[in-house]
């Protein structure tokens, strides 16, 4: 009823000919009411989708929404795409400095670990899940190490004890600080045992060499002086050259010794395509070995040969590095077996077609506390009789250097007061049984 009245009451005052202008005003603000409203509804459907991206993109969106969120969804695909692209590479880098020789560790400007890898590992003793976010110094409490950051002068490396306390020679590992960015640095550490060994040996072979050829030339020395200084018999001056000779020929053996070790560092692993007969190496050997005797124990030591019954093998290498090593083992049993003691040189191939060849002596015999050590150059073990006999401490260096280029390895047995075995056991690819022999023994089946 009210209604009504208000509508007559209006009609009354506007006339139809003005309404119709309202009515298309109120139209149209009806009509931009119901945009906005429907607007605002789709904005918050958006915003839900673009808080929770794992939803749905919603339905039904006008066209200026749905471009704008397939631009976002393009977007954001990117991002993804360049942010799996970084992880990939940042995982790449770190799986090359996981391989890399040496340890790595990276430190944050607090001093804390906040990366390293497995060689870290192994030269700090650290664990991947315990240790990482630790000070690095609180972990590293090695006085070295400590007195290293304490300094604060990264210009230089320092060498420390390394954890692995198993190993024989003890670790020594290398490490140098260097900063970068903000206050982060980063750590590299490196295994040195072999260097520092390498270092130590190389200034005890000097010093063995030089004490070596000191002693026979202080003894020249003496000599010469004294035959300059002293009016001496004819026969007193012969035993002082003879002595003098002596001496020399000493010098001689330890210069030639360390030239042949000198050359088999330095040359190529001999072929092994090159064949030369066991047998005229063994004879070779033993001929030379006999007159050896001859000269030390000046009677007939017997050096039998026992070449295995029906074989005649070919033995592939270098025939001056093969007769060489056999004549240092045929040697030491000479010189280190009394007269009356006999000596064998076999030849067998064994059960795996190796080669194997075998000097044994009944001699002195080697404590087996010795054993381990006597391919180390200069040791010996009875030093008086191998410098009365001429030796320089290097024979069964050179003879196990020789068996490693042939691909054989030396093996040693001894019983002291019983005698010793010197074995080369050659690998079965150097070894064949003569050409002649085998086609006779295929006429033969
Ligand atoms: P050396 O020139 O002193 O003989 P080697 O390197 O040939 O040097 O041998 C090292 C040491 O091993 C020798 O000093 C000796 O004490 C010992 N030795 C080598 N061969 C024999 C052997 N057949 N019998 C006993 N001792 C041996």
């Amino acid at each position: 009823m009210l209604t009504w009245l208000i509508t007559a009451a209006f009609l009354r005052l506007y006339p139809a000919s003005t309404l119709w202008p309202l009515l298309a005003f109120g139209v149209f603000g009806f009509l931009t009411l119901m945009s906005r409203v429907a607007d605002a509804r789709q904005i918050e459907q958006l915003m839900t989708w673009l808080r929770h991206p794992e939803t749905p993109l919603p339905k039904r969106l006008a066209p200026q929404w749905m471009e704008l969120a397939s631009h976002v969804l393009r977007q954001r695909r990117n991002h993804k795409d360049s942010l799996a692209q970084s992880d990939k590479r940042l995982a790449d880098f770190l799986a090359a400095l996981q391989v890399s020789p040496n340890g790595v560790v990276l430190i944050d400007a607090d001093q804390r670990i906040e990366w390293f890898n497995q060689t870290a590992a192994e030269h700090f003793g650290f664990d991947a899940r315990r240790d990482a976010q630790q000070h690095f110094t609180n972990l590293v409490r090695d006085p070295v190490v400590a007195a290293y950051f304490a300094a604060r002068d990264f210009s230089h490396s320092v060498v420390f004890a390394g954890r692995s306390n198993t190993r024989s020679p003890a670790q020594r590992i290398s490490l140098q600080l260097h900063l970068y960015g903000q206050g982060r640095s980063l750590l590299l550490s490196r295994d040195v045992t072999a260097i520092e060994q390498a270092d130590a040996m190389r200034r005890d072979f000097v010093a063995n060499v030089s004490h070596e050829i000191r002693t026979p030339l202080t003894v020249l020395g003496g000599f010469v002086e004294t035959l300059q200084t002293l009016k001496l018999s004819g026969a007193e001056q012969t035993r002082y050259l003879d002595l003098m000779a002596q001496q020399a020929s000493r010098m001689q053996s330890l210069v030639d010794d360390l030239l042949t070790l000198s050359k088999l560092e330095g040359s190529p692993r001999p072929s092994n395509h090159e064949w030369l007969k066991v047998e005229t190496l063994i004879r070779s050997c033993v001929n030379d070995g006999r007159a050896l005797s001859q000269m030390i124990w000046g009677s007939a030591q017997h050096i039998d040969i026992d070449l295995d019954a029906d074989l005649n093998c070919d033995i592939a290498g270098s025939d001056t590095e093969l007769h060489s090593a056999l004549f240092n083992l045929v040697g030491n049993a000479v010189r280190y077996t009394p007269a009356d003691k006999s000596i064998v040189v076999s030849w067998s191939l064994n059960a795996h077609g190796q080669g194997v060849l075998t000097v044994t002596d009944h001699g002195m015999g080697i404590a087996p506390e010795h054993l381990p050590r006597l391919t180390e150059r200069f040791y010996r073990v009875d030093r008086s009789r191998s410098r009365e006999t001429g030796g320089t401490g290097l024979g069964l260096a050179i003879v196990k250097h020789i068996a490693q280029r042939h691909d054989a390895e030396l093996q040693i047995e001894s019983t002291p007061g019983k005698g010793s075995s010197f074995r080369l056991v050659f690998g079965a690819h150097r070894v064949r049984v003569a050409v002649e022999q085998s086609a006779a023994l295929v006429e033969q089946d």
